[in-house]
């Protein structure tokens, strides 16, 4: 581990830590936190119990199927991390809660929390969670989609995943998040397809025109299926690219011709 303190930090309220080594072990973003360009703790709402069972959830009030998670536990982990990040420098850090009913998390909100020095993250598990500590503690809600997961885990890790890879130092080429699909800044339309070698596979060529040499060309066809693409599955991404003034009268030339 790098000596110094990272300048993002993520402390992640979970029963389940051991859930995290995708980010902690494999990749891009573990060799990240070695370099110390970002750091996770953790803290485990069990530990904050005070029973021999070390209780965490108990029967809904009103009836009804699943546990609910107690508050109490929740707000002594809530509280040691943001007392922790406060010890680091980082004062009114944001906890978010993973929530199927929250904000739905996308590029944009990666890209703006990739400027910020991180968050307290709660995972939920069971039914729910009791809603006074939602009240008490929560600053956001966010959800990955549209479907139920059977804890906040998974989605804790895919948003951080996303956005560490933007700081940084951490993609081997920095180049490459600005040309992934949704990119802010650009025009937030799909990627175009990728080939490498060998040139000829099973019979299938890769397009002429990558071997071409002519960049200029290269970047017009990748443009061009950039805009197909986004045309036959996202037609709501080209209608906001041409609401901000992003399609030029090329690329209306080209989608005309589909
Ligand atoms: N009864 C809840 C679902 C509970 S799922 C409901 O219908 O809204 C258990 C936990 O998984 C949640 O507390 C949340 O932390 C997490 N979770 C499930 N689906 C999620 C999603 N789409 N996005 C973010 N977190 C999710």
């Amino acid at each position: 581990m790098a000596v110094g303190l990272a300048s993002m930090r993520f402390d992640v309220v979970t029963l389940f830590p051991e859930m995290f080594t995708p980010l902690t072990d494999n990749g891009v973003n573990a060799r990240a936190r070695h370099q110390g360009i970002w750091d996770l703790h953790f803290w485990n709402p069990r530990t904050y119990t005070h029973d021999v069972h070390r209780t965490v959830d108990d029967r809904p009030y009103g009836g009804g199927p699943g546990m609910v998670m107690l508050a109490e536990p929740l707000e002594a982990a809530v509280d040691e991390a943001l007392a922790a990040r406060q010890q680091q420098g980082m004062t009114d850090s944001p906890v978010i809660l993973m929530s199927p009913t929250g904000e739905r998390f996308d590029q944009a909100l990666a890209q703006q929390w990739a400027s910020t020095d991180g968050a307290v993250i709660v995972c939920g598990r069971y039914e729910g969670i009791d809603q006074r500590f939602i009240d008490a503690r929560v600053t956001h809600e966010i959800s990955i989609g549209d479907f139920v997961l059977s804890g906040g885990e998974i989605a804790a890790l895919a948003v951080m995943d996303a956005v560490i890879r933007l700081l940084p130092g951490v993609l081997n080429d920095q180049q490459s998040a600005v040309c992934d699909s949704f990119h802010v800044g650009l025009d937030g339309l799909l990627d175009s397809p990728h080939y490498t070698r060998p040139e000829i596979y099973k019979g299938q060529s890769i397009p002429a025109v990558l071997k071409s040499g002519n960049h200029q060309l290269i970047a017009q066809w990748r443009r061009e299926q950039s805009l197909r693409i986004t045309a036959q599955r996202r037609p709501d991404l080209i209608e906001q690219a041409r609401a901000k003034g992003l399609l030029d009268k090329k690329d209306e030339q080209y989608l005309l011709s589909l």
